[in-house]
């Protein structure tokens, strides 16, 4: 292990869905940088191919509730209505123990609350997609989710943007390959101050 745990740092993405954050995520932990995965809690079912504790730890509703009262969350969030997704301390301690600095991919305002805990050990970044279109057309190109969802996810977008002057760097990601340079280079300079 290269550092003590306590010393380990945070590097948070978030986004709008669909401005390919997630894509931005899978390609730095491709690269040979010390960085763990945190695997967030939800109380939403599994979509797809997901796999609980790979994507992410998928818990009833009662289940998660439990778990806020028990303190477990760092930060947790109702994304949706009904919907929960949060952050457990014990991602931190299993990421930090393993000698790897911790990667995030979570909501806005999940984003900002973890930067508040940790301002100096965190490092945070939107990732900004080109325009509210292009956004629209992501998302019906997933195919993943019904039209509702979509509007949902629209509405919710125009408000995060509001948010992306509160982070360390804001990514546009127009270009994947510009903004994958551009991330690599961020999260380089970053692990090495
Ligand atoms: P999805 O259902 O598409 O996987 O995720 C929906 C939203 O929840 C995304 O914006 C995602 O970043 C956010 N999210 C995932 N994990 C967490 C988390 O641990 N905390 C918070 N606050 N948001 C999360």
């Amino acid at each position: 292990m290269s550092f003590k745990p306590h010393q380990g740092k945070l590097i948070v993405f978030s986004a709008p869905s669909g401005s390919g954050k997630t894509t931005l995520v899978q390609h730095l932990l491709c690269q040979d940088f010390p960085l763990g995965f945190s695997i967030s809690a939800t109380s939403r079912s599994p979509r797809g191919q997901e796999k609980n504790g790979t994507d992410y730890y998928f818990l009833s509703e009662t289940e998660f509730q439990s778990k806020i009262v028990q303190g477990d969350f760092l930060e947790y969030e109702e994304v949706y209505a009904g919907t929960f997704y949060g952050t457990l301390h014990s991602e931190l301690d299993r990421l930090w123990r393993a000698g790897k600095h911790v990667l995030f991919d979570i909501d806005v305002v999940g984003g900002c609350h973890i930067k508040k805990q940790f301002p100096k050990q965190c490092l945070s970044l939107f990732v900004q997609p080109p325009s509210m279109a292009v956004l629209e057309n992501r998302l019906r190109g997933r195919g993943t989710d019904s039209e509702e969802k979509i509007k949902q996810r629209l509405a919710k977008a125009a408000k995060e943007l509001t948010y992306a002057p509160q982070f360390d760097h804001v990514i546009i990601n127009d270009d994947l390959k510009t903004a994958q340079a551009e991330v690599t280079a961020i999260v380089q300079s970053f692990l090495h101050s």
